[in-house]
């Protein structure tokens, strides 16, 4: 027997013995199946013309979905490891640094901010809102001396989308300061336009838009970025050296032993991606997030963000509803997963992913699945309430 999940053997014994178990958390996401074949080939070296032929069509890949012509280096580590890679190697102890703090993702650029340079400016915002081009605006005025601003394009812990065409307009309007943009669940979802926008820094990471499991950090660098990488006279990292990355990706190369199977399985998903075109992916989970919204509505529940994001929807849990038996009557009774909220949220909102790998009927049976799991439980909804308004948004009713 498969096991069903990591769980004690009552919890085993209490699970349908025949269940699918669908995965609704905004990282790790779906995989789908032609990619998770690709990674079960023989493996081959990364030195090899076979392998480096992939990364060459890999590396231009990622600048259609970035929407770049400037280069993204592909390194394995997490997404943290991305963000880590382009806070050291950018700046130096004393650098000022502008970061805001709109959720747990926001408060790790502060956190590696102040590791690095020692000098953050960290805006504190409200969790579930998103901050304005005018506090941004008003925050370079305060700190004309700032030499770069963090921001998060989409707020994985709070469901909560920033403006960011807005906001790199508002910095390019009055300061020099590098961009650094976390786009980890907001590459695939979001329109963005590295180029057009003016970032300097983007970063995703495998397990997110890019419907893979994890492993892999993309970062995009803008030519600004690139000079001062260069010009820096010390090196403060070695593996996550940006200017080890950029020098090998020159020659379609990585400076280390990559995660081979999951750069041929990231040029499978990468090819999914360009089929699809980038404006149908944005327009898929835009409508994959309204729809999600509107179907726990219905159930009477309410939205945790008032700006909210279009990978992923936090949902207050809804009245009477207690975190632990929630979430053990859907993953156990339902073989749905969701993310529990975090940090002070914990306990209080739940999120649900539609960010990469799914369709509409994932979100009919993700409602599906909730009207199920309050029906369990007894908390009062009208039955199909929820799949009805999925169903009617999605069919334009
Ligand atoms: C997941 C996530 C991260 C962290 O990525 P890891 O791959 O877990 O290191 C950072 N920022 C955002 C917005 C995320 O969603």
């Amino acid at each position: 027997m498969v096991t069903v999940f990591t769980i004690n053997q009552k919890d085993a014994f209490q699970a349908a013995w025949f269940m699918k178990k669908r995965l609704f958390t905004p990282g790790p996401t779906p995989v789908p199946e032609n990619v998770m074949l690709r990674m079960a080939a023989p493996i081959i070296h990364h030195r090899n013309p076979e392998f480096m032929d992939i990364l060459e069509r890999v590396h231009d890949d990622l600048k259609y979905l970035f929407r770049t012509t400037q280069p993204v280096v592909v390194m394995t580590c997490s997404g943290t490891g991305g963000m880590e890679a382009a806070v050291s190697s950018l700046f130096r102890q004393g650098d000022k640094v502008i970061t805001i703090n709109s959720g747990k993702f926001g408060e790790r650029w502060g956190e590696l901010v102040r590791i690095y340079t020692g000098n953050c400016v960290e805006e504190m915002v409200e969790w579930g809102t998103a901050v304005s081009p005018e506090r941004i605006g008003e925050l370079l005025d305060e700190h004309p001396d700032a030499l770069g601003v963090c921001i998060t394009h989409s707020e994985t812990s709070t469901g909560t989308a920033s403006d960011v065409k807005a906001l790199c307009a508002a910095i390019r309007e009055k300061s020099d300061a590098l961009i650094l943009v976390d786009g980890i669940t907001a590459i695939g979802a979001h329109e963005f336009h590295f180029d057009d926008w003016g970032a300097d820094i983007c970063i995703t990471g495998s397990q997110k838009g890019l419907m893979m499991p994890p492993g892999l950090a993309l970062v995009a660098i803008s030519e600004r970025a690139q000079d001062i990488i260069h010009n820096h006279k010390h090196q403060t990292q070695y593996y996550l050296s940006l200017r080890k990355a950029l020098k090998a990706h020159t020659g379609n190369d990585t400076p280390f032993t990559p995660a081979v199977s999951l750069i041929i399985g990231l040029d499978e998903a990468l090819q999914m991606l360009r089929s699809e075109g980038i404006e149908n992916v944005w327009k898929r989970h835009e409508a994959l997030a309204g729809a999600c919204r509107i179907g726990c509505q219905a159930l009477g529940m309410k939205l945790f963000s008032s700006s909210p994001s279009f990978a992923v929807t936090a949902v207050w849990l809804p009245a009477g509803a207690e975190w632990k038996p929630f979430n053990h009557t859907l993953k156990i009774k339902n073989g749905i997963t969701v993310a529990a909220g975090q940090d002070r949220f914990a306990g209080k909102i739940f999120r649900i992913s539609h960010l990469g790998y799914y369709d509409e009927l994932d979100m009919l049976t993700l409602v599906g699945g909730l009207e199920r799991s309050l029906s369990m439980m007894n908390i009062p909804f009208e039955t199909g309430a929820g799949v009805s308004a999925v169903q009617r948004a999605f069919l334009g009713e």
